[in-house]
């Protein structure tokens, strides 16, 4: 579900894009922090024998950033879908800057995107307050029928570079200007939102927020893997935020975790099957 790739050049010149920006300074500034362009995406996923994997770029603050980033996402998936595995592309937006995100969206999808994000709310300045304009976007997203997935965090634990403001409590007022609608996929298990689901209110707000399982080996017990197919069955989803990992160690741990056979099969391809991500139907993941 979850892979970042970058141009080249941003590959080549992170330092000079760690200061255009804040956020991505803070994660790659540091040289050993690895940086992926689509080859390495389809030698990762030829390695790992994925079928699939949903890709995008950075979350970037600045629009045009954003825009140069969805390009090679959108070229690269257009250029080769055939040898082996299927990149499906996401693309990103600055969520605040309404207009821009309107356009980018819908330019992004005639072209072949999916899906919005990973969007990363406190990098991009997204204020999640702001409720008439938090629900302008998702109107937007819903009319363009696109899935939407956001970066989360846990409002407890230790700090890591990524950690940011979006806990549970602040992502709900998307989940709730969503009512249901649009697919929401929150990235690194939700940040703990799946707990809440256990109150019945909750869970009826979020029957259609799936979690994804990226970066679990930095956050959480293995444990977690069963955990959350028992809190969101049907809705978690295997992902790696590669090239934070490699995918095929993604595989490794998460196959070790202890899930029984159905439960690895709906991890690894059954639920995104079901959410509707286009190829993961052609070859069977696991
Ligand atoms: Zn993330």
């Amino acid at each position: 579900m979850h892979t970042h790739i970058v141009p080249p050049d941003v590959v080549r010149g992170r330092r000079r894009y760690s200061q255009a920006d804040l956020w991505f300074g803070r994660l790659y500034r540091n040289e050993r922090r690895v940086l992926a362009s689509a080859d390495d995406l389809r030698r990762s996923m030829r390695r790992a024998g994925l079928a699939a994997s949903v890709a995008f770029g950075f979350a970037w603050r600045d629009p045009g950033l954003c825009r140069a980033n969805n390009d090679y996402v959108l070229d690269a998936v257009a250029a080769s879908n055939d040898d082996g595995g299927q990149v499906i592309p996401f693309c990103v937006v600055p969520p605040g800057d309404l207009d821009f995100a309107a356009a980018e969206m819908e330019r992004c999808r005639a072209r072949g995107a999916v899906g919005v994000g990973e969007l990363f709310p406190q990098g991009q300045g997204w204020n999640l307050n702001d409720r008439s304009a938090v629900r302008s976007f998702m109107d937007t997203v819903r009319s363009l029928g696109l899935i939407l997935t956001v970066h989360t965090s846990e409002p407890v634990g230790h700090t890591y570079p990524g950690k940011d403001s979006t806990t549970p409590d602040a992502i709900w007022s998307v989940i709730e200007a969503a009512e249901g609608e649009v697919p929401i996929i929150l990235a690194h298990w939700g940040g703990g939102l799946a707990f809440y689901e256990l109150m019945p209110e909750v869970h009826q707000q979020a029957h259609n927020v799936y979690y994804d399982s990226s970066a679990s080996h930095l956050l959480y017990r293995p444990e977690i893997y069963r955990v959350m197919s028992q809190l969101a069955p049907g809705r978690i989803l295997f992902g790696s935020d590669y090239p934070l990992i490699r995918q095929r160690r993604a595989i490794r741990l998460t196959r070790q975790a202890g899930l029984s056979s159905n439960e690895l099969q709906a991890l690894l391809g059954g639920n995104a099957r079901r959410l509707g991500l286009t190829g993961v139907s052609r070859q069977e993941p696991i």
